[in-house]
């Protein structure tokens, strides 16, 4: 099956009030367990490359890789830009056969952030490429994106700005932030500013970016075995799902994924210190990855069944 346009995966999400999840890949493992997750789910994905995927395994693997996982499935799967931070990168992905991307102007000034959004958004559409835009602040690290404050989404700019840059779909901060260390106090997100949003963009779909939960067993699995990961908190799961009922059609998944194949390794290398075969590490951090995502898909953005 050939890579989709997001637009009826996030029409029917938004409809029957559940998310996709958008699993960030950077090797072949990592998209084998995805793909093998939401084969035993039947559920819709978005695969999704950052700028240091890009850099780390290359365009053109990372493309070939997804085109051969496209090979054996008959999934709905949408192959997405995270974080393009300039018109260029955009216009290489949309070049190179990427469904949908976004354009992070968020750290820009609002206007030039509307006028770099509509400058990508014009050369996708006629393209048949989604764009998805993003208006306020995650704080937290990922890859090539740093940020030391969130600034959180003002519901009437976000109005403004979707009607003057055509953007398909909007990713807003009201609390979630990138990276392991999200919360210092409670966990909570703003569900009264995503509430103002959603009616104010009545059918428009917004994303969630950090939005991994951090699972308590990965954390403690790769700390029993050498690692140091600390007091590392994500977003509760029913936090998530709690999203996914207020217009948030995708949801953004990485830092989980990163854990799961280091806690993986952490314990194989721990317990088997003789091997030294790649693939006898690398298949445990693969199943790793597919049960993570099986349970995302089953138990948090509620999308099983739904391809
Ligand atoms: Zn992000």
């Amino acid at each position: 099956m050939p890579l989709v346009n997001p637009r009826e995966m996030f029409e029917r999400a938004y409809r029957e009030g559940y998310a996709v999840g958008a699993f960030n890949v950077n090797n072949m493992e990592i998209i084998q367990g995805i793909m093998q997750a939401g084969a035993a789910e039947r559920a819709p994905l978005v695969l999704q490359v950052s700028a240091g995927a890009r850099k780390y395994a290359g365009q053109a693997y990372i493309v070939k890789l997804i085109e051969a996982a496209l090979i054996e499935t008959d999934l709905p799967v949408v192959l997405h830009l995270d974080h393009g931070a300039d018109f260029a990168i955009c216009k290489s992905c949309i070049d190179g056969g990427f469904t949908s991307v976004m354009i992070d102007g968020s750290h820009l000034p609002y206007e030039e952030n509307i006028a770099l959004t509509k400058q990508v958004v014009e050369y996708a559409t006629p393209k048949g490429v989604w764009v998805e835009a993003e208006l306020g602040r995650l704080e937290g690290v990922e890859d090539d994106v740093v940020s030391e404050k969130t600034v959180y989404t003002d519901p009437d700019q976000a109005v403004d700005f979707v009607k003057r840059t055509g953007c398909n779909s909007l990713a807003v901060a009201i609390g979630t932030s990138h990276g392991a260390y999200k919360f210092k106090g409670d966990a909570k997100l703003d569900f009264e500013r995503l509430e103002t949003i959603t009616n104010k963009l009545p059918g428009f779909p917004l994303v969630l970016h950090g939005s991994s939960s951090v699972p308590q067993e990965f954390v403690d699995m790769a700390n029993a075995y050498g690692g140091k990961v600390g007091a590392a908190r994500g977003v509760p799961e029913e936090l998530l799902r709690k999203a996914a009922s207020y217009g948030v059609c995708k949801i953004n998944i990485d830092t989980d994924i990163r854990l799961a194949v280091t806690a993986t390794i952490r314990k194989y290398f721990a317990e088997k210190p003789e091997d030294f075969d790649p693939r006898a590490y690398l298949k445990p951090a693969r199943d790793a990855v597919k049960n993570m995502v099986q349970h995302k898909i089953k138990n948090v953005l509620g999308c099983s069944g739904k391809a």
